[in-house]
């Protein structure tokens, strides 16, 4: 077992510079610098698949039938393609088409947010979330372009890493280190996982990375995931129903509005105004500290009537005072945003504590006073542990998380 994945203390941002320590990824799952064949069959492209297919001499409209499989029906036995050849899927089984995990637990809260554990063969059992969206709860407005839908909305949170490198105070996940990167096939499957769980009358409306990790710590794996969600012949998920949630990876940042034309939402966690708090609570900041992060959200290539989000966890005595929030509004005045305010989840080792109600409120209506949207998260899941910053690191095996594979 090699260093890097035995100490999570080395995985971590170190806290005087806010550089990173170790590589952004580096494990079995990734896909930058494999060869179409050697990528995982979830994490391949509808492109990559033709080439695959005429490697084998094979159509390449068979690219389109496997993608449908994979992508739409789950389906990775290749006995059950029944739309190809027996010799086709002689050639796929021999190619190592397999799902990446599976399903190890799934609790359910009183209040209806599924926790979906999922074991990877590699090594990390990732947590995703699925939160019902009901109209009375204030941060439902991801969805601001409104359709007419009687279906009940549902949104679900996924993981990008297991643990993370980022180690914000106040988060679980944060106090771990950095394990692994989730390859994009990992992540993918997290979605097509959470389908299986949806009720009748329901549909998966929103996906949010903001779950366990980074997204933006590796770039290319959330870039695949986010090109091969939104493929109609797959997930078929417009990239504006998506949000990815950053610490403030500033060139992440810039290179997300980039090759998404701003189309991706983004939400930044934010959670301080001035860089002594902020570095104190979010070791990056020292990074990238809050005058360069407001620079680049300013050139954010936000679509007309999008906004950006702004996470701002409220920490008593920390972060929560009228003062904060005045100083708050002032930051974010010039920037087409909403706040969500996230009253601090309660984590183990850790004596940061959630400010009163009334200083919730309060903080919300000064916002609110400026001119600045903002909405009071509600914790959904508790009693499942799903809440933000409580994705926790679920028990691993060392020898799983070090093992290797070219089809990994
Ligand atoms: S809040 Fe997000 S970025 Fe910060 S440590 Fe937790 S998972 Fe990582």
């Amino acid at each position: 077992m090699d260093q890097q994945q035995t100490s999570s203390e080395s995985n971590k941002v170190d806290g005087s510079t806010g550089e990173l320590l170790v590589p952004s990824v580096a494990d079995a799952t990734v896909t930058r610098g494999k060869s179409p064949e050697e990528i995982h069959p979830l994490a391949r492209t509808l492109e990559e698949w033709v080439e695959v297919f005429r490697g084998m001499g094979e159509k390449p409209f068979r690219a389109k039938q496997v993608y449908r499989w994979l992508h739409q029906d789950r389906v990775f036995d290749p006995d059950q393609m029944t739309n190809l050849s027996k010799a086709l899927r002689e050639k796929l089984k021999k190619a190592g088409v397999a799902a990446p995990g599976q399903v190890a637990n799934v609790h359910e809260s009183a209040d209806g947010t599924r926790k979906i554990l999922i074991d990877f063969v590699h090594g990390a059992k990732i947590e995703c979330v699925m939160i019902p969206m009901s109209p009375d709860i204030g941060v439902d407005d991801y969805d601001e372009e409104e359709e007419d839908s009687p279906k009940k909305r549902v949104t679900l949170c996924i993981s990008t890493q297991f643990g993370c490198a980022m180690g914000c105070v106040f988060c679980a996940s944060g106090q771990s280190g950095l394990f692994r990167g989730l390859g994009a096939a990992e992540v993918v499957f997290q979605v097509l996982v959470a389908r299986d769980y949806l009720r009748p009358g329901e549909e998966l409306k929103n996906l949010v990375f903001m779950g366990m990790g980074e997204p933006l710590h590796h770039y290319e794996e959330t870039e695949r995931s986010l090109r091969l969600i939104a493929r109609p012949e797959g997930i078929g998920m417009s990239p504006r129903r998506v949000t990815v949630s950053t610490v403030g990876l500033v060139p992440g940042i810039r290179r997300l509005g980039r090759d998404f034309d701003g189309k991706v939402g983004l939400a930044v966690s934010l959670h301080a105004t001035n860089d002594a708090v902020r570095s104190e609570i979010m070791p990056m900041n020292k990074r990238y500290p809050i005058a360069e992060l407001m620079k680049v959200l300013h050139e954010y290539p936000l679509p007309p009537r999008k906004r950006l989000t702004i996470e701002y966890t409220l920490i008593k005595g920390k972060n929560d005072s009228l003062e904060d929030a005045d100083a708050l509004a002032r930051l974010l005045r010039s920037l087409r945003v909403k706040v969500n305010l996230i009253p601090m989840n309660p984590i183990e080792k850790s004596n940061l504590e959630a400010p009163e109600p009334k200083q919730v409120l309060a903080f919300r209506e000064r916002l609110a006073a400026a001119g600045i949207s903002c909405f009071v998260r509600m914790r959904k899941g508790d009693d499942v542990s799903a809440a933000c910053g409580q994705l926790a690191l679920q028990s691993i095996d060392p020898q799983r998380l070090t093992r290797r594979s070219p089809r990994s």
